[in-house]
């Protein structure tokens, strides 16, 4: 017997092949595709407008979502970890923030990841796999389905107010007229450069406006910095915001942070940046983890100032999420705050990334580490599907 696939994975040939062979009117594949991408639903069941019997059958041969929750935490500022178990039982981390107006889906893009950052989490056991386009899409629509699906203002009650959150809207994903994601930050475990066409076809799957209507404007992908990929998503022409993990001011020091660096080296990776915003026009994030006396002093500081000066270029600041087992630290806010001002000083356009659930391991890869050392050591994994809720 054939095992059971999700039905997003399923070509669209194939499937319309399918319910031909079921002598089923080809709209069934957009009305089916429709239910689990704006419907919500998690089972075929659900899908009230189509015959029992086609129900049935699809039962037997598909799922609608591939994926199991194997852990749900939820931090104290509404930030959701969800980690999802895939069909090889491998695990992956995504998560959702809630802000006013805001919400935002971080997401994976690999099992694992093979850049191996020396302060990074989700490198520390290497590359396992990279995900499928349906499996990207499916962190999504995970987190999309965490968010209330009935707005609490009906549209009377909300006259001439604008809605506290945002809804999704009618006609697009409007079959449910819920809490919407906004935004997308592929900022989860895993180098979405080196899996850039599953990662394009599931972004332009969110896209869509029968899909979950997130234009490419509302998208952020991180890269460690691979240049030649960095000119190939260029020239695709989406308007994607673009992120660069920069992380010290010159090679040597790179080199010891980010083992990737001997064979791309920072001249290359801003040159490729530049080129990334002439194409797209849009303004290239360089982030820099900030880590207590290796990278964080004021001649580093002022080093990454002039390296950057002249570029149209923002700096996001992400002070160090402590990790089990690795020795970095930190730095004072002190430190952060004299960085901040060198960079300020010579007009560059700077941040400080807000921490956001930092109590529920929110840095990725944490969990799954946890999770799956757990497992090694032969700790039973919880038979809900909402083994930990809440862990604050
Ligand atoms: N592979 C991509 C996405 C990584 S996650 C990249 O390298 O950009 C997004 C950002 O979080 C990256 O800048 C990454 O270096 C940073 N990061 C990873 N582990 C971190 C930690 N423990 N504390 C703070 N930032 C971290």
């Amino acid at each position: 017997m054939n095992a059971i696939r999700p039905l997003l994975d399923i070509p669209q040939d194939e499937l319309l092949a399918w319910l031909r062979s079921r002598d089923q009117p080809l709209l069934r594949a957009r009305q089916i595709r429709r239910w689990i991408v704006a419907g919500r639903v998690e089972s075929f069941e659900q899908m009230s407008d189509l015959p029992r019997a086609l129900r049935e059958a699809l039962a037997a041969e598909f799922v609608p979502l591939g994926t199991r929750i194997e852990r749900q935490q939820t931090a104290k500022d509404g930030t959701h970890k969800l980690l999802l178990r895939l069909e090889d039982d491998q695990l992956v981390e995504c998560v959702l923030i809630r802000e006013s107006d805001r919400r935002t889906a971080c997401i994976s893009t690999q099992v694992g990841c093979g850049m191996g950052c020396v302060f990074c989490a989700s490198g520390l056991n290497g590359l396992m796999r990279n995900l499928t386009a349906e499996e990207i899409v499916e962190q999504l629509l995970r987190l999309r389905n965490l968010l209330p699906s009935h707005p609490t203002l009906s549209p009377r009650e909300g006259e001439g107010r604008v809605p506290p959150y945002p809804l999704s809207p009618p006609g697009g994903e409007g079959l449910v007229r819920g809490e919407r994601l906004t935004n997308i930050v592929v900022m989860g475990m895993g180098e979405p450069l080196a899996n850039l066409d599953n990662l394009i076809a599931a972004l332009d799957l969110a896209g869509a406006k029968d899909g979950l209507g997130i234009g490419a404007r509302h998208v952020t992908v991180s890269t460690v910095g691979l240049p030649a990929k960095i000119r190939r998503l260029a020239d695709l022409g989406r308007q994607y915001h673009l992120a660069v993990s920069l992380h010290a001011p010159n090679d040597a020091l790179r080199t010891q942070i980010v083992p990737t660096n001997p064979k791309t080296g920072i001249a290359d990776i801003l040159d490729s940046a530049d080129y990334y915003f002439e194409r797209n026009g849009r303004r290239v994030t360089f982030e820099y983890v900030l880590l207590q006396d290796v990278n964080d002093s004021i001649e580093q500081a002022r080093e990454l100032a002039g390296l950057l000066r002249g570029r149209c270029a923002h700096v996001n600041l992400i002070p160090f999420n402590d990790v089990e087992g690795l020795p970095y630290r930190q730095p004072t806010q002190a430190t952060v705050a004299a960085f901040v001002d060198i960079l300020k000083q010579a007009g560059i356009n700077v941040k400080i990334r807000k921490r956001k659930g930092s109590e529920i391991d929110a840095a990725c890869g944490q969990l799954r580490r946890r999770v799956e050392t757990q497992e090694l050591a032969g700790v039973a994994r919880p038979e809900s599907s909402k083994g930990v809720h809440g862990a604050t």
